[in-house]
């Protein structure tokens, strides 16, 4: 019988793990830079047109903050115009690769060996970083022990009664990250955006159908 929330969070990690396959990503993520701009595309945008938007621009510039510190801003615009916002967000870029040149030598490797603490105000220090974004580069490239909230991390963690319903970013990952081990937080950060897509959607969960419907306060069943 599960009773504590640490055994119910330990309980939900397993039954998503039975039930959802963690995805093993390779090429891309070994490139904070890369990792980075493909990050800030995806902002308010759907993952499909995040990819087409970063598969144009990979297509028209080498995604290095030499390339798009040089790049012209209109090409950048019609590279990103499948993706939401994609004025602001092609300015932010260009800005971005500038900053890194000028400011980290035109390197993101501060983030594997850098206290995490530093390495995440750094990153934060560039425009369009916010924390999900600098959470993102930080798990995915360096797998330091931090848990990005993401809508549908937000969303799930709240409805399964793991982070305070109010809560904003940082009371969601830190309720996350209290019920997780460091080494969890990949696996937890990309099951959880699983059950989202395919059980708890944002307006009509699945919840008859929900692996973890058992052992969650919000299941409609
Ligand atoms: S039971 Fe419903 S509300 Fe709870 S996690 Fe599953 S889909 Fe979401």
């Amino acid at each position: 019988m599960v009773t504590t929330r640490d055994e119910r969070a330990g309980k939900i990690l397993q039954i998503l793990r039975e039930n959802f396959e963690v995805p093993r990503f390779s090429g891309v993520v070994r490139d904070p830079f890369k990792v980075l701009v493909r990050t800030v595309i995806s902002q308010s945008t759907a993952e499909v047109n995040t990819r087409r938007a970063y598969e144009n621009l990979s297509k028209s510039f080498q995604i290095t903050p030499e390339a798009l510190s040089e790049a012209d801003l209109k090409e950048i615009k019609e590279a990103l115009k499948v993706a939401g916002l994609y004025r602001n967000k092609s300015k932010v870029l260009k800005e971005i690769a500038r900053r890194v040149l000028e400011e980290f030598s035109g390197s993101l490797d501060f983030i594997y060996s850098a206290p995490l603490a530093e390495a995440r105000k750094r990153l934060m220090e560039l425009p369009g970083v916010g924390f999900k974004t600098a959470d993102i580069v930080l798990l995915f490239c360096a797998r330091r022990p931090v848990l990005p909230v993401d809508t549908h991390v937000n969303r799930v963690s709240k409805r399964l009664g793991l982070a305070p319903t109010s809560g904003g970013y940082e009371d969601v990952r830190l309720s996350l990250q209290r019920l997780y081990k460091p080494e969890e937080c990949f696996d937890v950060h990309m099951l959880l955006i699983a059950l989202g897509r395919k059980y708890c959607k944002a307006l009509k969960p699945l919840c008859s159908k929900c692996p973890v419907k058992d052992l969650c306060p919000s299941a409609l069943v």
